[in-house]
Order: structure tokens, then sequence, then C-alpha cells
């Protein structure tokens, strides 16, 4: 079960924000609605939702990883 809801947590000023997530691409960038930053993933991992978000992006739940990754992300 694919979700698409996620609630990311700004690492600069822990502003959380729920979003929802395509389903079929990545989103590298990120404004936090906090205190405007522009949040990139951290290296490894392929968009702001896997590295912030609650919920890991849609390919990564279904595939361990999505196109625009490199490689997949170690999480836990
Ligand atoms: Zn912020």
């Amino acid at each position: 079960m694919t979700r698409f809801e996620s609630t990311l947590t700004c690492p600069l000023c822990g502003h959380r924000r729920s979003e929802t997530m395509p389903s079929d691409a990545c989103q590298y960038f990120y404004d936090c609605q906090g205190c405007g930053a522009v949040l990139k993933p951290k290296p490894g991992d392929c968009c702001v939702f896997c590295s912030y978000g609650s919920v890991p992006c849609p390919p990564v739940q279904e595939g361990g990883y999505c196109e625009t990754g490199r490689q997949a992300p170690v999480r836990g």
C-alpha cells in the first residue's frame, strides 16, 4: 500500500508540514514554510521526502529506490 502523504520536518527550524507526494516523480527541492530554507536531499537520498519526510517517496516504498536516485537509500 503506497502512501502519498508525508510530513516533512525541516532540519533547520523544525517546522513540520504535511505534503502530498507525486506518484511518478521525486521532489528534489523543497521550500520550508517555516524559515524559507531550500531543502535538498541528504547524500544517498533521492528526494526530500526520503531525507526529511515521515514517509519515503512512492518509488522507494514500492521498489527500494527511484530512477533519479543513484543508489538505494540506506535507512535504519
Ligand atoms: Zn525551516
